[in-house]
């Protein structure tokens, strides 16, 4: 089986070393936006061999050749995703450090409204919500000690 990511890096013409091929298969199964580190430790318990500055390279490799996208969610740690093939934004659990996908038409249009005000077209934006849970809500994000 080959990942998504590591089909879009041969698309790029991307030479595929075997610890390439490991690095964008363990950032294609991460859900969560991991950073460096986290990408790191997931890649050596396939292949102990991986050093923390092959990721590193690996990485930038990948954000240069636009099939990953690369946040800061207000942490100072970049974190890493797949390059989605639809667009959306993300609000970050302050708590948890848990960061939910979200897509909202009437903020997507709002920002489309904005430029054409200012006299400009829309081309992309980014958007981060930092939040914390409210009380009563959210139970899936807490730690539950009522079950
Ligand atoms: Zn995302």
């Amino acid at each position: 089986m080959i990942s998504r990511l590591e089909q879009l890096c041969l698309d790029k013409g991307l030479k595929m070393t075997e610890q390439r091929r490991v690095i964008a298969r363990v950032l294609s199964d991460s859900a969560d936006h991991p950073d460096v580190e986290q990408v790191y430790r997931r890649a050596t318990e396939v292949d102990p061999r991986i050093s923390i500055a092959t990721v590193y390279r690996t990485v930038r490799l990948f954000e240069e050749a636009n099939i990953l996208a690369r946040h800061d969610f207000g942490d100072g740690r970049s974190r890493y995703e797949e390059m989605p093939s639809d667009h959306h934004d993300h609000l970050i659990d302050l708590q948890s450090g848990r960061v939910i996908e979200f897509r909202n038409e009437q903020i997507e249009k709002l920002q489309e409204f904005i430029a054409g005000e200012l006299g400009y077209e829309l081309v992309g934006h980014r958007l981060e919500l930092y939040a914390v849970p409210r009380r009563g809500k959210n139970r899936s994000s807490e730690k539950s000690s009522e079950e």
